[in-house]
């Protein structure tokens, strides 16, 4: 029995050696495999996600490995197939990151000449039998050098201080990516117009900019930007200044505002002036701010004649009551507690008046606003809008298109008005302007038009 017991002892002694053995080679290949030396981790490329390339401006590649970068290769072939570069850099130092600018093949290169590239980076893993891991990315690159060509075709001879102009122009370019205008501040988009490669814009010098700088900018899919400053006469107009004088009863009736709007517990303020503040700047702001909103957010589409626009005349007989561009200081116990700029036209007539539609439009907002009290704005076209306020009774619904000479609503006293009046305000892109402008026939003749008249006549006439 003990022999056989000996015999067997021996047999599981070797056993346990080649086990050991087994296990030793398993852990060397687990500790080399979680180990840096053999690492299968990609280096990455990070490069612009670009097809248009003005090679006088830098195109910066970076190549990033978490272990370290051994070597990096440019290879650029032209549209013909045959080699114009071909870069190969080994990296001594064993950067994680190295950064360099895409290198431009030695030869004159034609605009609109396509370059395909090649770039591959790798790093210092022993994987992959010693040779590392090799990440590999193509490029393919249209050379274009050349930035837009803008040119004014026509505009407005002038813009009032918180007024509108138009400005027809051309903006020509390969591969144009976009056009806007600047008034310094605000952005304005162009419509195209008549044909392609030309632009109208309506544009607006609001009240809040104390400054107007007219720019056309384009860009180009390279990155090319012209900024075309437009030749227009800036009139300056100063605007009413009023002081109101406010009583205790006066936040008696914000009170109750208050509690109709519904937005916050008019209790929950600590005076009658933080009661007032709240209304007449954060209501009013959020009021303006959904006007705001449905009037910018009409679609760019081809305009392909001159528009016609007929002077607005919302209320029949209407008794101006209250300016546009009033700045309205409101002073309590001779402090002054809050301002606003009033930013429409307060007209009245008798009660209950109709209101009409002078040019056609549709119905883009038609909402009982807080400040604003029942309000509708009406879409017209070329980014232009109008908003009626403090109605009573709508006559319309929202989405209705709408032909000149429909009656929109009933004037009233909603909101914040005292008596019953019409609250009338023009929109530019989002912007309150001047009303005076907009009620003006020979304003519009002359400025919007005529304007855009002279500017079909010059695109068809280069057409030819
Ligand atoms: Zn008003």
């Amino acid at each position: 029995m003990g022999r056989v017991r000996g015999y067997r002892r021996k047999r599981s002694y070797r056993g346990f050696f080649i086990f050991l053995f087994f296990a030793a080679i398993i852990a060397l290949v687990y500790f080399a495999s979680k180990s840096d030396i053999f690492e299968q981790r990609m280096p990455e490329i990070q490069m612009p996600d670009v097809s248009y390339w003005n090679p006088k401006r830098e195109m910066p590649i970076v190549f990033r490995d978490e272990n370290s970068i051994k070597e990096y290769s440019i290879i650029a072939f032209d549209h013909s197939g045959s080699k114009v570069l071909d870069i190969k850099e080994v990296v001594l130092d064993k950067p994680k990151e190295v950064k360099i600018n895409l290198p431009i093949p030695k030869l004159k290169l034609q605009e609109g000449e396509r370059l395909h590239y090649v770039i591959s980076v790798t790093d210092w893993s022993n994987a992959n039998f010693f040779s590392g891991n090799t990440q590999k990315k193509e490029l393919n690159l249209v050379i274009d050098s050349i930035a837009p060509k803008v040119d004014v075709l026509a505009s407005s001879f002038a813009i009032t201080y918180g007024g509108s102009a138009l400005i027809v122009f051309k903006a020509e370019d390969e591969n144009l990516k976009n056009v806007v205008f600047s008034n310094g501040v605000d952005e304005f988009k162009p419509f195209p117009y008549i044909a392609k490669g030309y632009y109208a814009v309506l544009v607006a010098w609001p009240i809040k900019n104390t400054s107007f700088s007219p720019t056309i900018i384009a860009t180009d899919y390279a990155n090319n930007q012209t900024k075309y400053r437009v030749a227009i006469v800036k009139r300056t107009k100063g605007y009413r200044k009023s002081t109101l004088k406010l009583q205790e009863k006066n936040f008696d009736q914000v009170h109750k505002m208050l509690l109709q709007i519904g937005k916050r517990d008019p209790n929950s303020f600590a005076n009658g002036e933080s009661k007032f503040k709240y209304l007449n700047e954060e209501i009013r702001s959020e009021d303006e701010s959904e006007i705001y909103q449905a009037s910018n957010s009409f679609q760019i589409q081809m305009i392909d004649h001159p528009l016609v626009f007929e002077r607005f005349y919302p209320l029949k007989g209407g008794q101006v009551v209250g300016s546009f561009g009033d700045a309205r200081h409101y002073i309590y116990k001779e402090q002054n507690i809050s301002n606003s700029f009033h930013l429409g036209l307060d007209v009245a007539s008798t009660k209950h008046a109709p209101i009409l539609l002078s040019n056609a439009g549709k119905v883009i907002l038609e909402k009982k606003l807080g400040l604003y009290g029942n309000t509708i704005v009406m879409y017209h076209a070329l980014g232009l809008a109008s908003s009626y306020s403090h109605i009573s009774k709508f006559n319309s619904k929202l989405g209705d298109f709408l032909q000149s000479g429909s009656i929109l609503a009933y004037t009233g006293s909603t909101g914040w008005a005292f008596g019953d009046h019409l609250h009338f305000g023009i929109i530019v892109q989002g912007h309150f302007v001047r009303i005076a402008e907009w009620m003006d026939s020979r304003w519009i003749k002359n400025n919007i038009t005529n304007v855009l008249q002279k500017g079909e006549k010059i695109i068809k006439g280069q057409m030819k």
